[in-house]
């Protein structure tokens, strides 16, 4: 069965970016990306793509573009989310970002893996807001990191069933 997560890192204000890189350093949440993610695929924005610039290694990255002409090695494309979402059935795949894809992704994904950061920053970009009625937080650890002063918490949401007809 295909199950589609999207994981995320946002800020008090819902900001995920600024000027198309993450807005903190936070080691500990990279280290979670990888636990999490490595011998899956993962599906991104050719601008999250460029954000990373090179292919993640251990995954099946997935890179959604319009424009047909779009190459990397060690990449797959996808012309849309649907496609992408196509190209990873039956599998347990990640949604890695941004904020475009997020927004998009939000109407498919089964699963949402939020690191929430208790800090704010000057974002230009954001998660869209988690719609109580559709998703419930299913499980939550607080943690502390010492190497970058900063409170954080790994929540995950599951999409709500829908109501019975
Ligand atoms: P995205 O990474 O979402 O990429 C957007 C691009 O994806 C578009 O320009 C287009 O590529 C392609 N695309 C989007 N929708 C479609 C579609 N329906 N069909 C085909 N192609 C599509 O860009 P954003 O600017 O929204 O997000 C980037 C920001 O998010 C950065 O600041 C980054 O650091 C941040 N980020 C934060 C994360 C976090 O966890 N905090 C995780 C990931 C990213 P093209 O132009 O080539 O056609």
């Amino acid at each position: 069965m295909t199950q589609l997560t999207i994981i995320v890192a946002m800020d008090t204000q819902r900001g995920i970016g600024i000027d198309n890189t993450l807005p903190w350093k936070l080691p500990e949440d990279m280290a979670h990306f990888k636990r999490v993610t490595t011998g899956h695929p993962i599906v991104m924005g050719r601008k999250t793509f460029d954000s990373i610039g090179r292919p993640l290694p251990g995954r099946r990255n997935i890179v959604i573009t319009r424009n047909p002409d779009w190459r990397h090695d060690g990449v797959e494309t996808a012309s849309s989310v649907e496609a992408a979402v196509a190209l990873v059935a039956g599998q347990q795949a990640f949604i890695i970002g941004g904020a475009d894809i997020y927004r998009q992704a939000m109407a498919v994904a089964d699963q949402l893996i939020v690191t929430e950061v208790k800090k704010t920053y000057n974002c230009d970009a954001f998660f869209p807001a988690i719609d109580s009625a559709q998703w419930r937080e299913a499980s939550r650890e607080e943690h502390a990191s010492p190497s970058a002063d900063l409170q954080y918490a790994f929540v995950t949401w599951r999409r709500q069933p829908a109501p019975a007809a």
